[in-house]
């Protein structure tokens, strides 16, 4: 018996039309028909265990083959078969209408679909010129077999045929366009991508190429630090060992498994893209998690598992999907708990790890306000000697001496303890705590926490006098006359003509603090930080630095006495120096000076 037939078809290019759709992602037919063989060979175990099968089912082994001479890739499987009637309904119509019903979402989603479940079988069209099925039901004998071909138009022929084994090939005939799959490299890195953690064993080239565990499937209970750790391994071979991990697992209302590793984060922001990767049913799916999981995501490693993930729809309808916002708030709140567990159960580690989390955890504090409010009991902040304390422990610490006359709370902090260091050493002689702000993303941190903490602001401490920067409220009695201070200011004008900076007289400091330092508010300075994200040249970045003289210096009463260029001129190089802003030909006039200087005495 032969049979032709015709697709119910309405238009003869539907496999044209997918493949203009899926061009980039041709390699998905492989994972269609691998995930197919599995769940054939499934449900033939399934069957046994109900009874219906009663023959020993032998190895059930998946073979994938290459004939490069003949172009063509073999997928055997010897689960249930199909029979010529299920061969005619879910190839011919069901599988062709799934292809039909994607082609309609694809169009409606506008190109911007993420998985491509559902297109199944046709898929093999997206790389074949041809397809053959030669498949035997578990329920005929060997000369029942079925021969279905088709060349990527709606003609197809079926037949009867001799099989010997039970179960399915389906055989593609690669089309030119996509010889670059007739390669054994080619073929094993799909496996690889997309079928490494299947549940029936996948042999390609005399190997088997699942034979690793998907531990995220296992109850966390059976599980050691050993096995989660052995299973980073096998996911990121080339890494440290992480530094702890989430065994997300959940069945109601939603089902999902996972595991998200922490890893020894940079002090600097890097959110790598594409290390989480979402499977279904153990199948590879993708790791461009864009869109399901919140982005700061991207700083943790590992796997999730969900069938409930909505995959055939665009990206932007994902935001509106309720099952994605229940999951990532079921993951936010699940990374919360997770890092106020290690909090409670041992402070002293959680500080110690606290340098590896703490740019994931600002990170995702500041993107996710749900996350802040768990977590912000947790957040550490470091003061300059490196002691950790929590928000709350921080306030209490501060709040007698470091409140100003608006009842402000003022934390004081530093970005380099080193290069800050004559500015800090001002502060802890007043009896204030500096504390100490210097991974990358702390500029932006401190902006967040301040929004949040509505009775603390945060001063850097290089950016006023410590007067101003803490201020009390208290009369100072100026040190010079109104008249004495413009003629300082004057005289120093004149020694510094080419300086665009303003002169301010302070006459809080002791005499013996520096007579001159340069500061920067706190103000500009963020917007300069700010600006920095958007200019590529930052020197074209104004400065607007302050000079802030100390009036009750000695220096100036004899300054006021004989006015000095020279000594006026290497005092502001003194100020500049923290800032870095001394280099070049002035820095190594400077250095001549102060050579001078040491000569003559
Ligand atoms: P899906 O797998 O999503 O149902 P497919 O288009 O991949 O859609 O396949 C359609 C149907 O064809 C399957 O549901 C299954 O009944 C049958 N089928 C496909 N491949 C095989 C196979 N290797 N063995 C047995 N049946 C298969």
């Amino acid at each position: 018996m032969e049979k032709t037939g015709k697709l119910s078809i309405h238009t003869d290019n539907i496999f044209k039309i997918i493949k203009k759709f899926l061009y980039e992602d041709r390699e998905v037919f492989l994972r269609e028909l691998v995930a197919n063989a599995v769940d054939a060979t499934q449900k033939l175990k399934t069957l046994a265990e109900k009874g219906e099968i009663k023959e020993d089912l032998g190895d059930l082994t998946i073979e994938v083959k290459l004939n490069k001479d003949k172009g063509t890739i073999h997928i055997i499987d010897k689960g249930i078969g199909m029979t010529q009637e299920e061969v005619e309904k879910y190839i011919n119509q069901v599988a062709f209408s799934s292809a039909k019903e994607f082609i309609e979402k694809y169009q409606e989603a506008d190109g911007k679909i993420i998985g491509f479940f559902g297109l199944g079988f046709y898929s093999a069209f997206l790389v074949a010129k041809k397809v053959e099925i030669i498949t035997r039901s578990y329920k005929e004998p060997e000369d029942k077999a079925v021969h279905w071909e088709c060349e990527g138009n709606p003609e197809f022929k079926m037949k009867l045929t001799t099989k010997k084994e039970r179960g399915t090939e389906v055989i593609i005939h690669l089309a030119d366009d996509a010889s670059e799959f007739n390669s054994e490299y080619r073929i094993a890195e799909i496996l690889n991508k997309y079928c490494k953690f299947l549940p029936i064993p996948i042999k390609f080239q005399d190997k088997i190429i699942n034979d690793k565990e998907p531990i995220w499937l296992k109850n966390p209970q059976e599980l050691s630090e050993k096995d989660y750790k052995e299973f980073y391994k096998v996911l990121f071979p080339n890494n440290e060992d992480p530094i702890f991990w989430i065994h997300l697992n959940i069945d109601y209302p939603f089902i999902l498994k996972g595991i998200l590793y922490f890893p020894k984060l940079k002090p600097y922001l890097d959110p790598e893209q594409n290390k989480i990767a979402l499977y279904v049913n153990r199948v590879f799916i993708t790791d461009d998690l864009r869109g399901i999981l919140p982005e700061y995501l991207n700083l943790l490693h590992g796997v999730i598992d969900s069938p409930d993930i909505p995959l055939n729809v665009s990206r932007s309808a994902l935001q509106l999907d309720a099952n994605i916002r229940k999951i990532q708030n079921y993951i936010s709140k699940k990374v919360a708990d997770a890092l106020k567990e290690l909090f409670k159960k041992d402070r002293k580690h959680y500080e110690k790890i606290w340098k590896n989390i703490e740019i994931f955890v600002k990170y995702a504090a500041a993107r996710d306000i749900k996350l802040f409010e768990r977590v912000k009991d947790i957040i550490l902040i470091k003061d300059i000697e490196g002691k950790y304390y929590t928000i709350e422990e921080l306030k209490n610490e501060t709040k007698d001496k470091q409140t100003d006359k608006n009842g402000t709370l003022i934390w004081l902090y530093s970005t380099n303890k080193q290069e800050q260091y004559p500015f800090i050493k001002e502060a802890i002689k007043k009896g204030y705590k500096v504390l100490l702000f210097d991974n990358i993303i702390d500029t932006h941190f401190i902006g967040f926490l301040e929004s949040q903490l509505k009775d603390v602001q945060f001063r850097r401490i290089d950016s006023d006098t410590i007067s101003k920067l803490i201020d009390k409220g208290e009369e100072v009695p100026p040190a010079l006359s109104p008249e004495k201070q413009q003629e300082l200011i004057k005289i120093i004008k004149e020694a510094l003509p080419d300086v665009p900076y303003s002169i301010e007289i302070d006459s809080s400091a002791s005499g013996n603090e520096i007579p001159m330092k340069l500061v920067i508010s706190e103000y500009d300075r963020r917007l300069q930080e700010m600006m920095k994200g958007f200019i590529d040249d930052t020197s074209a970045i104004p400065k607007h630095y302050k000079i802030i003289v100390n009036a009750n210096h000695p220096v100036w009463t004899k300054i006021l006495l004989k006015p000095d260029n020279e000594k006026i001129k290497y005092m502001y190089n003194l100020a500049r120096l923290p800032h870095k802003l001394l280099s070049g030909e002035e820095f190594s006039e400077f250095i001549e000076k102060s050579y001078d200087i040491i000569s003559k005495n």
